[in-house]
């Protein structure tokens, strides 16, 4: 934290019903504007094949931002941007207009029922990991620098939209 008790956080955004790459651009302004966020900065839009999932291909982004909202605070501001896109959530991993997760937030570690930061399985998605890379090349991760993350993803279809 900032000695103006700001946190840098990542988050990702992912979409594959309707037009993603509008809802991707339309969330990540949402969230630009909402309170207690500023300085968002979005990363190129990427295409990437579902993970674990059927459908259309996702539209996946990362947005760094400097927040004064606590973890728990900033996810019920993400879950509001997802309920406005009109999310659902019939089965695990389908389809979704929306998804928006904590990727890290400053250098919290945090392990609760509702909440896991960094996210748990993000150093193993091209998806997460390329447009992280965008904004934050030299970020290194628990598990790795991210040039070497990805490389361990090279299987992982992702292309620039
Ligand atoms: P999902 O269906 O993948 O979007 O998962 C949403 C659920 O994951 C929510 O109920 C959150 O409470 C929980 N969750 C745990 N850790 C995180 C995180 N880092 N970012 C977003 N959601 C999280």
């Amino acid at each position: 934290m900032t000695a103006s008790g700001t946190n840098i956080a990542y988050v990702g955004l992912g979409a594959n019903l309707g037009d993603a790459s509008a809802t991707v651009r339309a969330a990540a302004h949402e969230l630009a504007i909402a309170p207690g966020v500023s300085g968002l900065v979005l990363s190129p839009l990427y295409r990437s094949a579902p993970v674990d999932a059927g459908g259309p291909d996702y539209i996946n982004a990362v947005v760094c931002i400097h927040t004064t909202l606590d973890p728990n605070d900033l996810l019920r501001a993400l879950q509001a941007i997802e309920h406005q896109h009109g999310r659902l959530r019939p089965y695990q991993n389908a389809p979704r207009t929306l998804d928006l997760d904590i990727l890290l937030f400053g250098a919290a570690q945090i392990d609760t029922p509702g909440l896991t930061i960094p996210h748990p399985r993000m150093h193993e998605r091209a998806f997460v990991l390329r447009p992280l890379q965008d904004l934050a090349p030299d970020l290194i991760l628990a598990q790795g620098a991210l040039p070497q993350l990805l490389a361990q993803c090279a299987g992982q279809s992702i292309n620039p939209e």
